[in-house]
């Protein structure tokens, strides 16, 4: 169970006031250090999110606050080596696993659309799928951790720290922003952290299967990502 304290729910001028000075105060800090201050200032109303492409984040809000929530979406096309990383996740650490669902199951969403309107209409497929879900799961949060980081891809270049989310009304916490592949890598290495086991089959970024491959020699981390449709993110971090 985690031993935050409950926290009392500020108004969003309070928060984004404290999503600015944190932002000055934190640009340098260890994430750990980042982490314990999110744990002590909003409590039980701090959750971390994860694709479950790996438990870094997770693994370091646990250190931070056990018993952390973390929030995972379940789109309903994940591979299986995703769920199996969320359930051994949820197994082995010291978190609470949130799964969130869209809606209408993949079927319905079918029915009403048509099938694959991941290939026909990708942008309306994750606000369905992610964008929505991820709104209504954060209501009860004042803020949420990411794991983003500056060196995935030039869209991510400039991810603060902490931030403030303006769409949601909520400060977000980036703890590894200015980490790079490498120190991703190490921190792995030192602390047993589980990873999805599709990184270790060519693929640097994972989310929905019929959205991701493998990446190139020479690609960005994020490449693989609805390679050829002319998107980057999915609408939960723009
Ligand atoms: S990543 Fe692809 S399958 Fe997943 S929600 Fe977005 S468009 Fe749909």
């Amino acid at each position: 169970m985690s031993t935050a304290p409950i926290q009392q729910q500020r108004s969003p001028g309070e928060l984004r006031d404290l999503a600015e000075q944190a932002g000055r105060d934190f640009e340098n800090a260890e994430a750990l250090d980042v982490l314990r201050w999110a744990a002590d200032t909003f409590g039980h109303r701090f959750c971390v999110t994860s694709s479950m492409e790996d438990a870094v984040v997770a693994h370091l809000a646990s250190r931070a606050f056990p018993g952390v929530k973390v929030v995972f979406l379940d789109t309903g096309y994940h591979f299986p080596e995703t769920m199996g990383t969320r359930d051994a996740v949820e197994a082995v650490m010291d978190v609470e696993v949130i799964t969130l669902t869209p809606r209408q199951t993949v079927a319905q969403q079918d029915a009403q659309y048509g099938p694959k309107l991941h290939d026909r209409d990708p942008d309306l497929c994750c606000a369905l799928r992610k964008v929505q879900p991820l709104e209504q799961g954060l209501r009860s949060y004042d803020a949420w951790a990411t794991g983003l980081r500056r060196d995935e891809s030039p869209t991510r270049a400039h991810t603060p720290v902490v931030g403030w989310d303006e769409k949601r009304g909520k400060v977000k916490v980036s703890p590894i922003a200015r980490w790079t592949q490498h120190d991703v890598d190490r921190y792995v290495a030192r602390n047993g952290v589980l990873t999805n086991p599709l990184l270790t089959d060519g693929y640097a970024s994972v989310g929905c299967a019929p959205c991701t491959r493998r990446v190139l020699a020479g690609e960005d981390a994020r490449a693989g990502r609805w390679a050829d449709r002319g998107k980057t993110e999915c609408g939960l971090h723009g």
